[in-house]
Formats: C-alpha cells, sequence, structure tokens
C-alpha cells in the first residue's frame, strides 16, 4: 500500500555522534537520518516519541553528513568514534530521493574515514550503496528486519516497508558483495507468525540466502502501541492479539518502564520452535536479551573488544537495534 509521506528538511543543530543509552545498544554511537519514518510499522515504538512527528511527516536532517564529517575531523574530538549504529529509530532505506542520498553521502563520510556502519533495515538497499560497501566489506554490517514472507502481514503490520521478497534479495546482494547479513524475526506476533508453516517457510529461505544467524524477539506492548495498534490493524487480529498480553503486568523493558510481555511459557515455546528449525537447518537462533528480561537470554549485540568494531579474529561484529 503507497502512502503519503510528506518529507520536512531540517537542519541538525546539536551534535551528531552521541552515544546510546539502552539495551544491546549502550554505549555505541548512533545515528539517525530522519525523525520519523515513512515505513509506519503498527508496532513501531519510536512512532510513540514525545518528539515524533505527526502521522505522514518525516523530518529530515538534511546537514547531518556535513554534521559527521565536521564532527569526526574536528581536532577537538577527544574519543575516537569506531564504530556508528544506523536506523535506532528511523530506517536509511526508505524509498524517498532525498533521504537515501543523505543517507549515502553520511554513511560515505564514515566509511572514508574507517568508521564501521551496521544497520538495521526493512527497505531496499540501493545498488549505489552496495558500490559503496563494496570498497568497505570489514566496516559494514548488515541486518535485514524480516518477520514473515506473508505479502499479508507485511501489508497489515509494515506497510511501507520494502516486500519480503526485496529484502531477501538485500541478503543475496549483500552476500554478492561479501557481506554476510545476520536476520532479525523481530516483532514474531503471536498466532501469526509464529506457526511451524511460517517458520519453516522463512527459515528455509534464508538458509537458502546463506544466512547463518537470526535473532529473535516477541512482540512487547507499550500503551502507545496498544492504541496504535487498535487504530491500524484488524479488529480481529487485535482482539487475539491483546488476549495475549491481558494477564500480564507491566514491567520494565529496556527503556521503557511501562511493557507488556508475551507469557514466558509460551514464548519458551515459540523460541524452541524456531531454535529446533534452526538446528536442522545448520542456522543459529539467538533471543535478543534485551526484550526478554525474565529469561536467560543474551544480549544480542556481539560485541568483544577488539579494535575498529572487530573481534578477536578480525570478524566485523554485529550490531542490532532493539
Ligand atoms: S522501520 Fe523501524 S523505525 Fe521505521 S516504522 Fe518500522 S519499526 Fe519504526
Amino acid at each position: 500500500m503507497a502512502f503519503e509521506t510528506v518529507i520536512i528538511p531540517i537542519k541538525r543543530k546539536s551534535r551528531v555522534l552521541h552515544k546510546a543509552q539502552f539495551g544491546c545498544l549502550s554505549d555505541i554511537y548512533s545515528i539517525n537520518i530522519t525523525r520519523g519514518c515513512s515505513f509506519r510499522c503498527v508496532y513501531c515504538y519510536a512512532r510513540a516519541y514525545p518528539n515524533a512527528p505527526a502521522a505522514g511527516e518525516v523530518y529530515l536532517y538534511e546537514n547531518i553528513a556535513q554534521q559527521v564529517a565536521r564532527e569526526l575531523d574536528s581536532p577537538r574530538r577527544r574519543s575516537p568514534v569506531d564504530w556508528v549504529v544506523f536506523n535506532t529509530a528511523s530506517d536509511s532505506f526508505q524509498a524517498h530521493p532525498t533521504i537515501l542520498k543523505i543517507a549515502y553521502k553520511t554513511m560515505e563520510a564514515l566509511l572514508e574515514r574507517g568508521v564501521g556502519i551496521s544497520f538495521l533495515t526493512k527497505g531496499w538497499i540501493p545498488d549505489r550503496f552496495l558500490e559503496l560497501f563494496k570498497n568497505y566489506p570489514r566496516l559494514v554490517s548488515a541486518s535485514i528486519g524480516l518477520v514473515s514472507l506473508s505479502g499479508c502481514y507485511k501489508e497489515a503490520f509494515e506497510p511501507g516497508a520494502a516486500q519480503p521478497t526485496d529484502r531477501l534479495k538485500n541478503i543475496e546482494r549483500l552476500s554478492a558483495i561479501g557481506i554476510n547479513a545476520s536476520v532479525r524475526i523481530d516483532p514474531i506476533i503471536p498466532f501469526l507468525t509464529d506457526t511451524e508453516a511460517e517458520m519453516g517457510h522463512l527459515m528455509r529461505e534464508l538458509r537458502t540466502r546463506g544466512v547463518k544467524k537470526v535473532v529473535l524477539s516477541y512482540l512487547h506492548l507499550r500503551p502507545a502501541i496498544i492504541n496504535q495498534l487498535a487504530r491500524e490493524i484488524s479488529s480481529t487480529q487485535f482482539k487475539l492479539l491483546s488476549s495475549c498480553f491481558e494477564t500480564q503486568p507491566w514491567i520494565r523493558v529496556g527503556t521503557s518502564t511501562k511493557s507488556k510481555l508475551v507469557p514466558l511459557a509460551f514464548r519458551n515455546k515459540g523460541y524452541e520452535r524456531f531454535k529446533a528449525i534452526s538446528k536442522q537447518l545448520g542456522m543459529v537462533a539467538v533471543v535478543c536479551g534485551c526484550k526478554n528480561p525474565d529469561m536467560p537470554a543474551r544480549i544480542c549485540t556481539e560485541r568483544k573488544t577488539g579494535a575498529r568494531g572487530r573481534d578477536e579474529e578480525g570478524r566485523q561484529l554485529s550490531l542490532f537495534q532493539c
């Protein structure tokens, strides 16, 4: 479904390079090219931020590439920047020419200066980005957000994002230039995307494309997300989803002090199903620790010590939005 989005260019006046302070991304520099996101995922918590733009509006930081270059080149910079994660509250690959132009320039400014970049996207990555990344395969860590291959799911839950088939193509195209993308299966929607058939279909398609690792997390609800869902998905779907959370208490999840998780036993069963399928296929499935604080899960950010965002064996670290 096509959505009318108005892009509003604004100048970024404050410092761009600052560290995120939540969950998997604590103490990592993060950048968002826009405030607001035209993909309009119905479960998106960033849409409910107090400073989120009105529906249909996206603010674009048109000077962000120059700002980043200036900050990196500043002789007054005290701490080095090795690694920057994009898209903690937006997506650099929103299908708008000016957003893509600014995203490209910003990533180029970082890579040219030897700074690694990591991104999670539900968009289509244009060829020119791949041409850029090809020159810096060890400095680019990519993760593709993909929960289901169903077109109906995509239309209902991620209406502005790229088609699932295009996201699979992103994985292939990244692999062709030497970048092995991870896949984030988040948020898993109870009763909808966690059936044996859905999971098996998705995991087999990922395995065919050489994906070795997936990160899992079920949907969690915050008050504002409940309102979004009530407005934007069918009443039948909403009733079914709500029933899953009815008896659950509000707890702290990440930076949110008021969230509801899918019941632990239910989540455990779902994750075990994913893990069993992954094992059969020779893949690894990891549960995101930030979004599952009540179970033995791990931080999905593979941070180890090492220079320039690499682990001890020189492999590129993988950072995920949570
Ligand atoms: S792609 Fe990410 S930032 Fe954009 S609407 Fe979806 S969840 Fe929100």
